[in-house]
């Protein structure tokens, strides 16, 4: 059977005209943005292409306020990291809302160390984070909060207007994960009032090894990597130009495709929710509504999220049970207990990350194919 690729949220294929866009920079097209010749001078208009492309799909006040990174999770740890160790004078406080993304999580953590308070927020059973909560906690000394744009295991999109008015009422800078966001729904930074946004180039259909850090203007934020001084002394080391040339473009065609692809996915997402919440004991995780509309999650009382995984992928059909970048830990994710699930049922969980080779005469075979697993586990299940 052909392959049905429903695992967007871990990794996407590359769009064909970013690539074709960006492969000669890996080819003939190479160079050093900080070399002086013209091969250097090139490369160097390049990556500021590119700088400008990515700033436009999240209205950002200018290029200057993009900085390129290897990909989310350095431009999480740089968000954090960066703002709470530059900013001590002004206070040792941090937040971040209970179902961010472990690359949000452990930088908060490890500011422990460094005498940092951290405070987690919790959600309601949707993944909407609790708004009266972040107000309560919030102090003039909590110089970074961070909430996620939306999330990625249960797709749910959070109220960031409301929490950035909030948050700079009463206390410093907003980090937005908005990885999985990004191209999927309007970013606007400016009309959200958002300090600091990352973004992923992969997570934009552009090549891996690229990401990007926004910071307003004023934000201080100390560099983690020092070296060379790239990228305006915030992230040293030689630029990966393939990689930024293809996330600039990847940015272009989101904006351009945005609105189409959204309504296209939303379709194939909605009719899949329909025929797979008719199985027994299944349950829809994360908001109906207020959702990415590439976005579809599920939980089957009495299997292993690992097992469906595996047995979807006997029908050439892949999925994903959760964050991949906690798949190495056989704890129930913390997204879902953070949503009140018990052990057990956040288990058995199944998600469904729809990109552009999704199309809708595919949904009866996947629809199939979950039946088909769900049944055949259950028959297997000693619960
Ligand atoms: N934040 C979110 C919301 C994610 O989904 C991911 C993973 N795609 C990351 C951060 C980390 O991304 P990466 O592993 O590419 O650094």
């Amino acid at each position: 059977m052909k392959k049905i690729y429903l695992d967007h949220a871990s990794a996407t294929s590359v769009d064909p005209s970013v690539l074709a866009f960006a492969e000669g920079f890996l080819k003939d097209g190479y160079g050093n943005p900080s070399s002086l010749h013209s091969v250097g001078l090139k490369a160097k208009r390049v990556i500021e292409e590119a700088r400008e492309k990515v700033a436009k799909l999240i209205n950002a006040e200018g290029t200057e306020n993009i900085v390129f990174t290897s990909g989310a999770t350095e431009s999480n740890n740089l968000a954090i990291r960066g703002v709470a160790l530059r900013n001590v004078k002004k206070g040792k406080k941090c937040i971040a809302s209970a179902i961010e993304h472990i690359s949000v999580l452990n930088p908060m953590k490890s500011l422990q160390k460094d005498g940092f308070e951290f405070t987690l927020v919790p959600v309601d059973s949707y993944g909407i984070v609790d708004v009266k909560k972040i107000k309560d906690v919030l102090s003039e000394d909590t110089t970074v909060t961070s909430v996620m744009y939306a999330n990625n295991e249960i797709g749910t999109i959070e109220p960031i207007r409301e929490i950035s008015k909030m948050i700079h009422h009463k206390a410093l800078y907003l980090h937005v994960d908005a990885t999985a966001a990004a191209g999927h729904i309007p970013v606007d930074v400016q009309k959200d009032a958002i300090d600091l946004l990352t973004l992923s180039s992969n997570d934009l259909h552009g090549p891996q090894g690229a990401g990007a850090l926004y910071i307003k203007k004023g934000v201080k934020v100390q560099s983690l990597l020092p070296g060379g001084g790239q990228e305006r002394g915030l992230r040293s080391g030689t630029e990966n130009l393939f990689a930024i040339a293809g996330m600039g473009e990847a940015a272009r065609i989101a904006m351009i495709d945005m609105k189409d692809k959204s309504e296209k996915l939303k379709k194939i997402r909605d009719r899949l929710i329909k025929e797979i919440l008719k199985i027994d004991e299944c349950f829809l995780t994360g908001h109906s509504t207020k959702r990415l509309p590439h976005h579809a999650s599920f939980r089957f009382s009495r299997i292993e999220g690992e097992s469906i995984v595996l047995n979807m992928d006997m029908y050439n059909i892949q999925v994903s049970t959760g964050s991949a970048c906690s798949s190495k830990t056989l704890e129930p994710s913390h997204v879902l207990l953070a949503i009140g699930l018990k052990h057990e049922e956040a288990h058995g969980s199944m998600l469904l990350t729809l990109g552009t080779s999704n199309t809708i005469k595919q949904i009866p075979a996947i629809v199939k194919a979950v039946k088909e697993t769900v049944g055949r586990l259950r028959k297997l299940s000693p619960l």
